[in-house]
């Protein structure tokens, strides 16, 4: 029932189970959350015969925000504004899956079949010509590292970089997904800056300095250079060589994750940093957000040394992605104008921003955000007396989701924000979640 959901959710931001109190918690240092903590691992123990079993790791992994909103958010009268689902109605699936029955017969022997833990070389040949549509071709087959999904390929190169203690840089607010990657590695993971320009390289630079000067080996910078996921920027072009020269002089490596660079709402796309720097970037890309993310398949173009460790960790730890998925999607590519899908999608998540746009300027004209030119998410900032986790149950109340800024920091902060997705509701469902979002928030205010 309704009552209940909302109540499983105040549960989840009220700290009242063990799983609810980690997301309430996150690492903050403060005596309240020390006592929260207790009280939780006190019920785990209790709970569970295996509590003193695990390994140090396990204990830094936390319940990301927005699965724990997931079952309440989707839940068909709420207008689910958390959510980074891409919207796949236009995905040809009735003509694709007849083509996947028939590779899956003809071509049963190899898509039946284990694989090369490096990935299919078909494919692996065949996102070479969605790289170059960001200027990198400088890449060959041999090059690149087929993953299951952006998240394995981070959980990879964290796993072949760093050690318990040392320093990830990332952009500030965090991708959350990569955030339970570095939190499971036991990573020190680093804020820099952001502005609408994206990551400010003096802030990317006085990080390394602070870091090496206090002792500590600083592994990479993680940078979703094109449409941040939350942040919504994008990384200039003046700055992209910038913050290379940088990452050089200090022998940074960079970790570029771009799963929405062809989603740029005018079709612009941006010099991606690997086009620009061969030996020092390891870029990441993903079928998720351009064909469909069910598949898991994602890739890695990585220098050799590195491209050659990956490959052994991927091995380590999957085998090898599924042939299955991979023919998939070369089956897509190969038979359909997926170029044509993409700018379709790229006109859809442009209708939608521009509603979500629209509709805060109309009802919530006293919150600020950076009108983001793709991608799936504004990154809205609320006035300074509202606390946009406390709020959430009453969003619900209300039939609205969102993900509370919080959720994209280790540290308690980002109160004063959230993130909004327009990717997956329609333009009319996005006009109606920020009217019941702007009933909410007037009605804070006033009280
Ligand atoms: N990186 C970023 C910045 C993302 O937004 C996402 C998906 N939300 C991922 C990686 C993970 O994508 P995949 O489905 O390829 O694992």
């Amino acid at each position: 029932s309704e009552s209940n959901n909302v109540s499983e959710l105040q549960g989840g931001l009220t700290a009242s189970g063990a799983v609810n109190t980690e997301i309430s918690e996150h690492h903050r240092p403060d005596s309240k959350a020390t006592e929260q903590r207790a009280a939780t691992e006190s019920k785990v123990i209790s709970s569970d015969p295996w509590y003193d079993s695990y390994a140090a790791r396990a204990d830094n992994m936390r319940a990301s925000e927005i699965r724990a909103l997931f079952s309440v958010a989707s839940r068909p009268d709420v207008v689910s504004l958390a959510g980074g689902m891409p919207y796949l109605e236009y995905m040809p699936f009735r003509e694709l899956s007849e083509l996947i029955g028939k590779m899956l017969v003809d071509k049963g022997d190899v898509a039946w079949q284990y694989g090369s833990a490096q990935g299919d070389p078909h494919l692996r040949e065949d996102v070479l010509q969605i790289m170059a549509l960001e200027g990198i071709k400088d890449v060959q087959p041999d090059d690149v590292v087929i993953s299951n999904g952006s998240q394995n390929a981070i959980d990879l190169i964290t796993r072949i970089m760093c050690d318990p203690g040392d320093v990830v840089i990332a952009e500030e607010p965090n991708y959350v997904g990569a955030l339970g990657v570095f939190q499971s590695f036991q990573v020190d993971v680093v804020n820099a800056q952001t502005d609408e320009d994206g990551l400010i390289p003096e802030s990317f630079e006085e990080n390394i300095k602070a870091q090496l000067s206090a002792g500590k080996k600083v592994k990479f910078l993680y940078t979703v250079p094109n449409f941040h996921n939350p942040a919504g920027v994008t990384m200039s072009v003046e700055r992209r060589p910038r913050i290379l020269e940088i990452a050089r002089k200090y022998h940074v490596l960079v970790v570029e994750d771009n799963p929405y660079g062809l989603l740029g709402f005018d079709g612009q796309t941006y010099p991606a940093l690997r086009s620009m720097d061969a030996e020092n970037v390891v870029y990441l890309s993903s079928f998720s957000k351009i064909i469909a993310p069910g598949m898991r398949i994602a890739w890695i173009v990585a220098p050799p040394g590195i491209r050659k460790k990956l490959v052994l960790a991927n091995e380590a730890s999957i085998l090898c992605p599924p042939n299955m998925s991979q023919m998939t999607i070369s089956t897509y590519l190969d038979n359909f104008d997926w170029k044509q899908q993409i700018a379709q999608y790229r006109v859809m998540y442009k209708e939608r921003c521009d509603a979500m746009d629209a509709a805060l300027h109309e009802y919530l004209p006293y919150c600020s955000w950076n009108k983001p030119k793709g991608g799936f998410y504004i990154w809205l900032k609320i006035p300074e007396g509202l606390n946009s986790k406390e709020m959430m149950p009453r969003a619900i109340t209300a039939k609205v989701a969102y993900v509370a800024g919080t959720g994209f920091y280790l540290d308690g902060s980002g109160t004063h924000h959230m993130r909004l997705s327009f990717c997956y509701p329609t333009p009319d469902q996005i006009a109606l979640g920020i009217q019941r979002l702007a009933g909410v928030m007037n009605n804070e205010l006033k009280t």
